[in-house]
């Protein structure tokens, strides 16, 4: 694994500025079930790994006025353990599926929502458009990983959530904050 600078903000304002000042070179770390691998396999080699456990703003999951709001450090466990998650059979069919009691524990339900592409190309270091000398590797690449049919033109491949259909199904809204330190903005998550 190559060195980085490891951040520990305590707050979201603190770790907006920690993951701008680096834009485009740093990686938010939640449970790091699937960012430790793609560290230690040198997929991505982030300046700074911006970790964001200790910001107590983004725990729990409460109940809101017209919704329920899942924080960012809220583990699959805590979904499956909120009352407030009850009437969400699909999630909840997702999180019992997922079987490995690491995972349930560690990984997050924003972190699933947030995971880089499980292609294979990708996964093994060619990047995000599976480059190698300068020329593409899709069209006449090995065709045993292409996730997607009719892959002519630039790399595509399908987001490997399986929370995200479900969650738009139920028309949930992502917060997603900054580039400020008090910038916030409700996005669909479609
Ligand atoms: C063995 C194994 C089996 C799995 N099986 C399934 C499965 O069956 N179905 C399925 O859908 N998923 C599956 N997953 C994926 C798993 O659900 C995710 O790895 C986990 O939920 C990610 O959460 P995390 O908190 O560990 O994220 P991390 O590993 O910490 O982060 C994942 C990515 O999201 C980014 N990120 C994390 N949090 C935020 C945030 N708050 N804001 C912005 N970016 C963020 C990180 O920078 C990183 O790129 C599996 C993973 C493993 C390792």
């Amino acid at each position: 694994m190559r060195p980085f600078e490891y951040a520990s903000p305590r707050t979201e304002a603190e770790a907006v500025e920690m993951l701008s000042a680096h834009d485009g070179q740093t990686a938010v770390l939640s449970g790091g079930t699937d960012l430790m691998t793609l560290l230690k396999r040198d997929v991505i080699q982030p300046k700074r790994v911006v970790d964001i456990k200790n910001i107590d703003s983004l725990k729990g999951i409460t109940r809101t006025g017209d919704g329920v709001l899942v924080g960012s450090l809220a583990t699959l466990e805590d979904a499956l353990d909120s009352p407030l998650l009850a009437e969400h059979h699909s999630v909840l069919q997702i999180i019992d599926a997922h079987r490995a009691i690491q995972i349930q524990q560690n990984g997050t339900l924003i972190g699933d929502l947030c995971q880089l592409p499980q292609c294979w190309y990708f996964r093994n270091g060619y990047g995000l458009l599976a480059m190698q000398n300068g020329a593409s590797l899709i069209e006449g690449g090995d065709n045993r990983y292409h996730a997607i049919f009719g892959n002519s033109g630039p790399a595509k491949f399908v987001n490997s959530s399986r929370f995200a259909p479900s969650m738009i199904a139920f028309g949930a809204k992502v917060r997603v904050a900054g580039p400020g330190p008090q910038d916030e903005e409700y996005l669909p998550l479609e």
